[in-house]
Formats: structure tokens, sequence, C-alpha cells
């Protein structure tokens, strides 16, 4: 039986790389919602809507209509890369500027509708893996199974900021570990759909464990 999966959780929980595999092993597509937050926050810098700490959001809502955002399948990579416009942005939408102004976009509520409907369409044959913020609780109330991702935030950063290095970044552990603090704090505050875990959502929180004891965890809740 095909199944709809919401991930839910935090920053850098680990919730793409749980999503991934779980959508490898089942056959399912796989959506991650952030590099759509994310592709739109590239687009806006990169059309000078956002300048020092600001951001014109009203531009940016009138320029929305024109933001066409793709996801495209990587064989290689054995993931679907982010597209705006037919550019891949994977890399660009990656970096820790794009991470500093993504959740100021992400409050946005024409931002989130776009989104979101275009998250619904994707996920209307079910068999979708998709992870973010409000997937349990807006994009697919009605999911068979809901999973709400948590680890401290010195956990989250410390993974984060490998990740980056590993990627080449030019970055500081203090710096990483602000910014998971400072989008904990607009995910969760913000007034349009704020991050919460659903009431019918399973709380995993993975300090301590590892990716294959998170990965069984869930697919005996799968049942496969
Ligand atoms: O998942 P990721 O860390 O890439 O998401 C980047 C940002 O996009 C989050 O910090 C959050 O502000 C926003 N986001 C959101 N709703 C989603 C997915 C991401 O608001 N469903």
């Amino acid at each position: 039986k095909k199944i709809t999966i919401a991930i839910d959780g935090f920053s850098s929980t680990g919730k793409s790389t749980l999503a991934k595999q779980l959508a490898k092993h089942l056959g399912y597509v796989y959506v991650d919602t952030g590099a759509m937050y994310r592709a739109v926050t590239f687009y806006a810098m990169q059309n000078g809507y956002v300048s020092e700490e600001h951001l014109n959001k009203e531009a940016l809502i009138n320029d929305l209509p024109n933001i066409n955002l793709q996801f495209q399948f990587n064989d290689n990579l054995g993931f679907a890369e982010m597209y705006v416009n037919g550019k891949n942005v994977e890399k660009e939408i990656r970096t820790l500027d794009v991470s500093r102004c993504v959740s100021q976009v992400a409050e946005i509520s024409e931002v989130r509708s776009k989104l979101v409907a275009s998250q619904q369409e994707m996920g209307k044959n079910k068999a979708i893996v998709m992870d973010g913020r409000d997937i349990g609780t807006v994009v697919f109330p009605e999911a068979e199974l809901k999973i709400f991702m948590n680890s401290s935030a010195q956990t989250r950063a410390e993974r984060r900021f490998n990740e980056l290095i590993e990627k080449g970044q030019h970055v500081t552990y203090e710096e990483v570990l602000q910014n998971v603090q400072e989008r904990d704090y607009i995910d969760t505050h913000r007034e349009d759909s704020p991050l919460v875990k659903a009431d019918d959502a399973i709380e995993i929180d993975n300090s301590a464990m590892s990716k294959q004891e998170q990965f069984d965890l869930v697919m005996d809740l799968v049942g496969e």
C-alpha cells in the first residue's frame, strides 16, 4: 500500500538523510521542501531584494509568479536537484548566506501558499516522503505516517558544521550554531504555520542514535 510519509523537525536534525534513505528503499519520491524555500531565497538575493539584514518583501511577493521551481532527478547522485527558472541551484542554496535569510523568506504567507500548493500537487498520488517544517500539520495533515525529529542544538550545529566544511565552505562552529538557533526561533515563532509537532506525529530524538537505528525504527513504523 502506497502511503505519504511526512517528516518534520528542527533545522539539521537529519531529516533529509533519513527521508532520502526511506524513499530509495521504498521506491518513493523524495521531496525536500527546505530546498524550495532556499531556492526562493536565493532568487530574492540574486534579484536585489535582500540587502544587509533587510528583505524587500513587497518586491519579492510581486515577483513570485515569475519564480518557476522544479526538481530534476540526478541519476548519479540518486536524488532530485533544485532548479529555478531552468538553472540548477543545488549548490548555491546550501550556503550559510542563504541559511541566514531563508527563515525570513519562509515567514511570508504568499511564499508559503505558493510552495504548499505545489507540494500538495507533487504528493497527490502518494508514494512520497516529504520533509520540512509543516508537512504533517499543513501540507499533508492526512499523511499516514508522521515523524517529528529533534536533537540538541549543539549536536545539530556540529553535524551541519561538518557538512559545510566537507563542502569546502569557510565557516566557524559558532556561526553555524548561532544560525541553527536563530532559525529555530524564527521557525517556531512565525505567525503563518509555525514549526510545531503534529498531535499524531511520532517524535524521534536522535541525539544518540545512528542513521541505521533511525531508519530501522521508521521502517518498523512503515510496516514493511
Ligand atoms: O530544511 P532546511 O533547513 O533546508 O530549510 C530551510 C528553511 O526553510 C527552514 O529553516 C525554514 O525556515 C524554512 N522551511 C519552512 N517550511 C518548510 C521547509 C523549510 O518554513 N516546509
